[in-house]
């Protein structure tokens, strides 16, 4: 069966494709979201309880986002976590670095959400909109394009086509391979280590980072009934120590082990620490898509980048995107123009693109600078991290980023 009704397909329906749909959403466009997952069931126990595995340090541009479209206060009568403090140091050596919202006069540097009740209150917000449909666990299995639209095909044997299409498919995306898009890959030679932990000592709202010479490792404060003694974890490491740390995480005695490494690793900065889930691992990859517009198409979240998620940004340059590819395609029918004109796709791809390369070169440069043993390069980072924690300027500068204040944003974002 063919249908051709929409105008847009969106292949993902994870974190960014799902906020892309309300913003097309609410403009009134017709919206089909294909999604492979199967339908989740409405979880009564999502946002309370132990806190989820997987987390997201959202930016104030992205709250933002989700305020303009009424899911912040869903998200906030359900959980978040505000961090107002962040401390950066090197383990190896004596440089330190302290953010405080204070010093831009905010309230909060950031939140921490978990995934799967973000995804649920924007579902929440998709089912209100009668014009946005999505297709739970269906695959995108091929794509053809003609001068005038898109086609697709999906694993239920159904075809769609409509004029625009869009790689909301993640890391790996394959609409980005079907359309013969190439893609820049570089493996970290690290994994990322998640899971969640009580701590002895209370972190008082502030997000703390350990660079280790193996990786990364950050205790992500979290707030569970009204008490400040959990926090997430993302230890960025070398494969086989991640694989080792999966083991621990896997029983009761050998968790109190990785608790033990964990807060030896943290400078014991929150006391003792006890693992209260399982500790899964990631391979860590930085991927960029080598453009992220075709015909009619265009590439968003981490279908064009996916990076190293030591700066906590996937998500946030993803909804990034999104917001800047619907403000350019909206504004562009408002006055009548056609929103696959290659000029208007070529308009997003510019004020995503930049932004998201530096963004990419920047995690680059930090894992090569953190896993370095060459003195010069010890010294030269323990002297960095101290001197710009007493150069206030360009501490708010980097605050400024912290909040995802820069670049190009779509307007709801700013
Ligand atoms: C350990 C770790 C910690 C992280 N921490 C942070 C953080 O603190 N802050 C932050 O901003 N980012 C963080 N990130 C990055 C963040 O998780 C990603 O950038 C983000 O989830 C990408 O969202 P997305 O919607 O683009 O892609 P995805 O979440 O990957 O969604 C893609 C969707 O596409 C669907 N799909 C795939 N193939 C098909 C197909 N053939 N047909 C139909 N549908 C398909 C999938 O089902 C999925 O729902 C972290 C990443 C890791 C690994």
């Amino acid at each position: 069966m063919e249908k051709n009704d929409s105008d847009v397909l969106i292949i993902g329906g994870g974190l960014v494709g799902a906020t892309l749909a309300i913003l097309l959403g609410d403009a009134g466009w017709q919206v089909d979201v294909f999604d492979a997952a199967p339908p989740s069931h409405a979880d009564e126990t999502l946002g309370k309880g132990p806190p989820a595995l997987r987390v997201s340090a959202l930016t104030a541009a992205s709250q933002r986002l989700l305020a303009s479209l009424d899911v912040w206060p869903w998200l906030v009568s359900h959980r978040v976590s505000a961090y107002h403090g962040m401390q950066v140091w090197d383990a190896e050596g004596s440089g330190e670095i302290r953010f405080d919202a204070e010093d831009v006069g905010v309230d909060a540097l950031g939140h921490i959400v978990e995934n799967d009740l973000l995804l649920a209150v924007l579902r929440r917000r998709v089912e209100v909109l009668p014009n946005v449909v999505w297709h739970h666990g269906v695959r995108l299995t091929g794509y053809a394009r003609d001068d005038q639209r898109a086609t697709i095909k999906l694993d239920n044997g159904e075809r769609r086509q409509a004029p625009l299409i869009v790689g909301a498919d993640g890391a790996r995306s394959p609409l980005r391979s079907m359309a013969g898009i190439p893609v820049c890959e570089r493996d970290t030679g690290q994994a990322a280590v998640v899971t969640s932990v009580r701590t002895e000592h209370g972190h008082g709202g502030i997000a703390r980072q350990a660079f280790l010479p193996t990786g990364p490792l950050a205790f992500l404060p979290l707030m569970i009934d009204g008490r400040d003694d959990h926090c997430s974890i993302v230890w960025s490491t070398t494969p086989a120590e991640a694989s080792r740390m999966t083991a621990l995480g896997k029983t009761g005695q050998s968790r109190v082990t990785l608790g033990d490494e964990l807060a030896s690793a943290l400078g014991a900065r929150l006391g003792r620490v006890e693992v209260i889930d399982i500790a899964p691992h990631f391979p860590i990859a930085q991927r960029h898509a080598g453009r992220y517009v075709d015909d009619g198409l265009a590439l968003v979240g981490d279908a064009a980048h996916s990076l190293h998620p030591l700066a906590g940004q996937g998500v946030n340059l993803g909804l990034m995107d999104a917001a800047v590819l619907a403000e350019e395609w909206v504004r562009a029918r408002r006055r009548g123009a056609e929103p696959g004109d290659p000029r208007i796709l070529a308009r997003y791809e510019r004020r995503r693109r930049s932004e998201n390369a530096a963004m990419l070169a920047a995690m680059q440069g930090f894992q090569r600078l953190f896993g370095s043993h060459q003195p010069a390069l010890r010294l030269a980072r323990n002297w960095g991290l101290s001197g710009v924690d007493r150069l206030m300027p360009l501490k708010r500068l980097l605050i400024r980023q912290a909040l995802g204040e820069y670049g190009d944003l779509a307007e709801r974002c700013r």
